[in-house]
């Protein structure tokens, strides 16, 4: 299944706090804020300071159901995507991503969005108290509130988050490649439901290639 970056492209985006950070929790300290662990990834791109990425577009991870897209204080706007084609693939039982501190958000509620898909563009979350801006991003592989954060319970984030740079490192797929339960397709003569699952993949422009895994009727 197809897995992008949630930086459109993996060579632009730079980690300036990782998941688990052991600088987190006194960089938070100086900053005045509660002590807490980080139960994601902040990433920023590479060769932009402070707010130079502000705007930047960010996208859907993978294929899936929007099931939040609000604004909250602190947080910004936050989007959180329930991916649950790409759970069952990978044989989780669950798994959703979250795109935090957003500026914009371009998806609703209730909608499904495919890898690559824009969600919104990188903000600076608090507008009274705003961070410089970048992307944090987390992978959820427990069902939490939108806004959940964790604070100092490492358990609690070892149980319920993964560490997002392995996970896209491991399963990256950037070529336009999609796989549906089935497909109809629309003759002269009439149409076709296939049975079975269908691959498409668009990685060539000029070329729509689909794999069937049944004969043609
Ligand atoms: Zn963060």
């Amino acid at each position: 299944m197809r897995v992008v970056h949630p930086l459109r492209y993996p060579e632009v985006a730079r980690v300036d706090a990782g998941f688990l950070d052991p600088n987190y929790p006194a960089w938070r300290r100086k900053a005045g804020l509660a002590p807490a662990e980080h139960p994601g990834v902040d990433f920023n791109l590479v060769g932009t300071s402070g707010d130079g990425d502000y705007g930047y577009p960010v996208v859907a991870m993978a294929s899936g159901r929007v099931v939040h897209a609000r604004s909250h204080r602190v947080w910004g706007n936050i989007v959180l995507v329930e991916h649950d084609e790409l759970a069952r693939a990978l044989g989780m039982k669950y798994l959703a991503s979250q795109y935090a501190h957003l500026a914009f958000i371009s998806v609703r509620e209730g909608e499904v969005v495919l890898a690559g898909e824009p969600v919104g563009s990188i903000g600076k979350g608090d507008p009274r108290n705003p961070f410089f801006a970048h992307l944090h991003f987390e992978l959820r592989q427990a069902p939490l509130p939108a806004d959940y954060w964790p604070g100092m319970d490492r358990q609690s984030i070892l149980a319920s988050y993964l560490d997002p740079v392995p996970f896209l490192k491991a399963h990256l797929a950037p070529e336009l490649r999609f796989t549906y339960p089935a497909a109809r397709f629309y003759f002269p003569g009439g149409v076709w439901t296939t049975k079975g699952e269908v691959v498409v993949n668009l990685t060539r422009p000029d070329l729509a290639q689909i794999g069937l895994n049944e004969p043609l009727p």
